[in-house]
């Protein structure tokens, strides 16, 4: 159901906001990271055979990539269709993950590019580093948050029976992929202790995707250039982009969300996008969007902060704006349409346009 917007927003205004501790979230957390630093000694010491140690790691590579490529890149912002085998291993891998379903993950996050850096996103950075990195999910959510929350159109992924079911099912879902299966594994099939089990695939796996994710909403907020778009908060970090692999071209993927690359650069630590890559050499992803060098130079000649290594901001020449906008109107035709559409910000030429002009089929791989 879409709302009133305008009511909402006249509502929004009177505002009256306390930040309220969520006690039994720091409960969770506090037991987290004490498994997982647990976990980390064990490891350093050699306690955690080599076995072990091989299994959490595709433990934690296979649920980051189900987070970045499947609930970030594949169902939020819709940057390529795939098949129903690639959804179902979305389902598990992201599900093997625990940041919560697809559906919450995918609704927080298109609040977060709707409304960035204000109190409408979940994670505002300008709350500071520690909330923007963990300290939003410690406390009840500001009243912006869930009031913005319900205009959020998510009409695609209730059309999803996968994402529906996982939804529904969730905490079945977690106890399997996110806890059973990652500790079940080194017991069964190579006679690990069932606490080694526990505080390296289950509690340090664990610790480190979830940090390794919010980096993105902290350091690639705060720290770094913005060469598509200075007048955002959202920055380039190759450290985020190292970590998280590949979601710290952080000023790129606000300014193109719908590239599957999430960077322009995309293949500096960016193993996702070689992943997405991967998947459309075997026909499992198709329909891959993509920003164009001619859309990238003209926002960052446009909006940049001058340090992309091909601005000339000083000495571009406005008079082909025009020429330059058509030809990519032209070029954007008979696309399909983006979720992110007509009501968001995520424009490519500085002003807003039909939801189908910042769509690109790219069929990088075929
Ligand atoms: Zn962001
Ligand atoms: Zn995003």
């Amino acid at each position: 159901m879409v709302r009133d917007s305008k009511k909402d927003d006249r509502k929004s205004e009177n505002v009256q906001f306390e930040p309220e501790i969520v006690w039994h979230n720091v409960l969770l957390f506090a037991i987290l990271h004490t498994g997982g630093f647990w976990g980390l000694w064990r490891l350093m010491t050699f306690q955690i055979s080599l076995s072990t140690f091989i299994w959490s790691l595709a433990v934690a590579f296979a649920s980051l990539e189900g987070v970045m490529v499947g609930s970030h890149r594949f169902f939020c912002h819709r940057t390529f269709k795939g098949n129903t085998w690639f959804k179902l291993l979305v389902v598990v891998t992201q599900t093997m993950a625990g940041q919560n379903c697809i559906y919450i993950w995918s609704r927080d996050h298109r609040l977060h590019h709707k409304y960035s850096d204000t109190d409408a996103d979940p994670h505002n950075s300008t709350r500071g580093f520690f909330f923007c990195h963990m300290g939003w999910l410690l406390q009840r959510k500001h009243p912006l948050v869930k009031l913005k929350g319900k205009n959020i159109d998510m009409s695609d992924l209730e059309a999803e029976p996968l994402v529906m079911f996982q939804k529904k099912y969730y905490y079945l879902l977690y106890t399997v992929f996110a806890f059973g299966i990652p500790v079940f594994v080194p017991v069964y099939f190579w006679g690990e202790s069932v606490s080694n089990a526990l505080l390296g695939p289950y509690f340090l796996r664990y610790m480190l995707t979830l940090h390794g994710t919010w980096t993105v909403n902290s350091f690639a907020h705060l720290y770094g250039y913005r060469p598509y778009s200075k007048d955002i908060q959202p920055v380039e970090s190759e450290f985020v982009a190292f970590i998280s692999s590949g979601e710290g071209w952080h000023n790129f993927h606000h300014s193109f969300p719908w590239d599957y690359r999430a960077g322009e650069f995309g293949k500096r630590w960016n193993m996702s996008s070689h992943i997405v890559d991967w998947f459309a050499s075997i026909g499992w992803a198709y329909d891959l969007k993509c920003a164009t060098p001619e859309m990238v130079k003209y926002r960052v000649n446009k909006r940049g902060d001058g340090t992309h290594p091909s601005s000339q901001r000083e000495k571009y020449d406005d008079t082909d704006d025009s020429t330059v906008k058509e030809n990519m109107k032209t070029l954007l035709e008979d696309q399909s349409h983006s979720k992110f559409g007509e009501d968001d910000t995520e424009d490519i030429f500085g002003e807003k346009i039909s939801s189908e002009g910042f769509t690109i089929l790219n069929r990088a791989i075929a």
